[in-house]
């Protein structure tokens, strides 16, 4: 039997709560189980005689604690092993139970102290002998000893499971403590370990000096030693980084060998596109001019473009997605463009028409919106060589034999299913997908390894940085005071952007309603402004109507639900207040933060937040002294982790317990031991490979 076949429901006297609590923790077989890699560890391995224990450098202050729960081990912590010679139960004058248990061993004796747990009368008879892990910290002037854990040995010498080593801590859930995990991990690589089948051939290990899979998955659980741990994390971060390069390598591959259905002239074209430039009402950046290149040359080529533009809020991404378009539209083709809502969509239309309308009739593309609620009759939709729309442009009547070019916008990358649902319908286009989300190099070589990227990483000139502050509650009022003033003074025009009530992707009506209440409690405090509600839940009608008003200026505040969060263009805001500021990544303040200072004139943003706790004003304001997206994301990314990283969940990055997308050594290392391994192997040839990355095309790939 493999240990993916095996059922944890084979566990050996294991209860039916166990088994469900595993389950909750998508443990469903035994290579689950042994794949649920602790994330850090206790470093008990210092045995002391008890008359030591007290001696000062044991000694643990509360912040030596607190970094350690940061920390991969735990540092010194203590063993003590004797024999249990008296047990009292204490009745406290607050009507707690104490439990004392003496323990001595040949150099002295202590006492060790436990509240609530009379049971333990029936484990801890005196005569027993205990080994016992934990920590010295002064309670009352006085060292003492606090016990983490404790197991009964048989001998003097019995082995240890949760004492006296590097222990492994898990991630645990509710009536599951750490210490079953590691007794039923103990229990599989003892009775299977040997079982554990390997998902890199030997070449590769031997050259990549890595551990083989046996030693590696026994030593992450159970080391002897940090050396030995370092070895097991290195090999297994490998195998998680490796299953998700290989994956993006072979769609990759799979792209390159595709034909698109239309071949763009480009070169006919120069001079046009020449044009088309010096129409625009200001010069393009050199970065601008850089993507465009870059773009322009992928539409010349007989192979689909599989490219993400990335740049920053107000880099300026829609004129360069523009010009690709334009060279379809010469070239005869339609061009699709997709907006993650109705309110871009319009915004795009605006902004294109706009964009296009200097130029002569006989060159100028014809743009028409589609949406789920605005469908063009079929005449116009043919007539259209850009359609803008939302992801209804998928399942709508254009001619798609005619799409030469599909962009979207404000999203990381296109989906295997979303492409296939082109397929189907008869176009074979280029792929432009665009985000103002600056992902890190490190996730763009894993996670959006199949992408070739484009970077715009310069804003045009003459922005001004955003002057940004972290708002306490005591100074909201004054705050309210400046803002009014802005706006009679400065003709200013505000956002207000208020807190996601749910975390659900959605809006749901908790945060629809959360933002009426504070329109309302706003329009109290505003008197004599202007202010407008805009939501998600509203009708398009009245959502038009409210930001119409907003860009024409016959609104002073906008109150908002965190859709502005993508891609709206109102230059003459300058003034942005973001509620329950804490809630967001910073990478998504930012995006926030880039709704105003879209003009040369300054721009503030406002961050209010009722948490004083200092890691999240640290956060605050490291994001108020910080203008660069690239560096804010990779902020998040150290502290919170990819999986937290804004856009990423889906996309594979909660799949590395132990690679870190910050290691770019090693994921160079690995990126190159799947080119070697692709020109030598195929993964159908390691059986347990394959198995995993059929795994994690269906978890991942097949979904987006
Ligand atoms: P984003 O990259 O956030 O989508 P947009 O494409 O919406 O940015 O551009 C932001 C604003 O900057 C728009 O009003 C656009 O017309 C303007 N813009 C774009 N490129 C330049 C440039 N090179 N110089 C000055 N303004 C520009
Ligand atoms: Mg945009």
């Amino acid at each position: 039997m493999k240990l993916h076949e095996i059922p944890i429901t084979s566990l050996p006297r294991t209860s039916g709560r166990t088994l469900k609590r595993l389950e909750f923790l998508h443990i469903h077989t035994y290579l689950d189980l042994i794949q649920h890699f602790p994330f850090r560890y206790e470093d008990y391995s210092t045995i002391v005689p008890i008359t030591d224990l007290f001696q000062p450098q044991y000694i643990r202050s509360p912040e030596d604690l607190e970094k350690d729960e940061h920390n991969l081990l735990s540092q010194g912590k203590l063993t003590i092993q004797g024999v249990i010679d008296r047990f009292d139960n204490i009745k406290t004058r607050r009507g707690l139970q104490m439990q004392k248990i003496f323990i001595a061993d040949e150099s002295g004796k202590i006492d060790v102290t436990w509240f609530n747990q009379p049971y333990l009368r029936t484990i801890m008879k005196p005569g027993t002998r205990i080994s016992l892990s934990g920590y010295v910290k002064e309670y009352q002037g006085k060292p003492s000893i606090q016990a983490e854990e404790y197991e009964i040995l048989r001998t003097a010498d019995d082995a240890t499971l949760h004492t006296g080593r590097l222990m492994p801590v898990y991630q645990q859930t509710r009536g599951l403590s750490s210490k079953t995990i590691r007794e039923k991990i103990r229990y599989v690589l003892q009775t299977y370990g040997h079982a554990i089948e390997t998902s890199l051939p030997a070449d590769i290990q031997k050259q990549f000096n890595l551990e083989d899979d046996v030693t590696a998955y026994t030593k992450v659980h159970f080391p002897e030693s940090l050396e030995e741990l370092r070895a097991a994390r290195d090999r297994i971060a490998f195998d998680e980084l490796f299953i998700v390069q290989l994956s993006s390598h072979i769609i990759k591959k799979e792209w390159e060998a595709e034909k698109v259905g239309h071949v763009l002239d480009t070169a006919q074209y120069t001079q046009n596109l020449q044009t088309f430039k010096d129409s625009l009402p200001f010069t393009l950046t050199s970065a601008q001019e850089r993507t465009t290149g870059e773009i322009v040359s992928d539409l010349a080529d007989a192979h689909p473009m599989n490219r993400l533009l990335q740049g920053d809020v107000g880099s300026g991404k829609t004129v360069v997605a523009a010009a690709a378009a334009y060279i379809a539209h010469l070239n005869g083709y339609k061009t699709l463009f997709m907006a993650p809502t109705e309110i871009l969509a319009q915004q795009h239309l605006h902004s294109l028409t706009q964009t296009f309308s200097v130029l002569p009739k006989d060159v100028r593309p014809t743009i028409t919106l589609l949406t789920s609620k605005v469908k063009p009759p079929k005449a116009e939709l043919d007539e259209a060589t850009i359609v803008v729309g939302t992801h209804a442009l998928i399942s709508s009547k254009v001619d798609f034999n005619q799409v030469a070019l599909v962009i979207v916008d404000e999203q990381h990358k296109f989906g295997v299913v979303q492409r296939a649902k082109l397929k189907e319908k008869g176009a074979h286009p280029h792929l432009l997908s665009m985000t103002a989300t600056p992902i890190p190099r490190t996730v763009t070589l894993t996670i959006y390894g199949e992408l070739d990227i484009s970077v715009i990483d310069e804003l045009p000139k003459g922005r001004k940085k955003i002057k940004t502050y972290v708002t306490p509650p005591k100074k909201r009022d004054d705050a309210y005071a400046w803002i009014a003033r802005e706006i009679t003074e400065n003709n200013a025009q505000v956002f207000v952007v208020c807190p996601l009530i749910d975390e659900s992707e959605a809006e749901t009506m908790k945060t629809v309603k959360s933002a009426r209440a504070e329109f309302e409690k706003l329009e109290k405090v505003f008197t004599g402004q202007r202010l407008g509600l805009l939501h998600g839940r509203q009708k398009k009608a009245e959502k038009d109507e409210v930001l119409h008003n907003f860009a024409e200026q016959k609104l002073d505040i906008l109150v908002s639900t965190p859709v502005v969060e993508v891609g709206i263009d109102i230059p003459n805001a300058t003034v942005i207040v973001i509620e329950t500021a804490e809630r967001f990544g910073l990478a998504q303040l930012h995006q926030l933060r880039g709704r105003v200072g879209r003009s040369d004139k300054q721009s503030h943003c406002l961050l209010f937040t009722e948490n004083g706790a200092p890691e999240v004003q640290n956060r605050l304001k490291k994001f108020a002294k910080t203008h660069d997206g690239f560096a804010l994301a990779e902020y998040d990314l150290q502290r919170r982790g990819a999986g937290n990283m804004y856009g990423t969940q889906q996309h594979g990055a909660s799949d590395m317990q132990i690679a870190s997308l910050v290691d770019m050594k090693l994921i160079e290392k690995t990126r190159t031991a799947v080119e070697i391994f692709m020109k030598e192997h195929t993964p159908a040839d390691v059986p347990e490979l394959h198995r995993r990355l059929q795994a994690y095309h269906t978890q991942h790939i097949s979904r987006d």
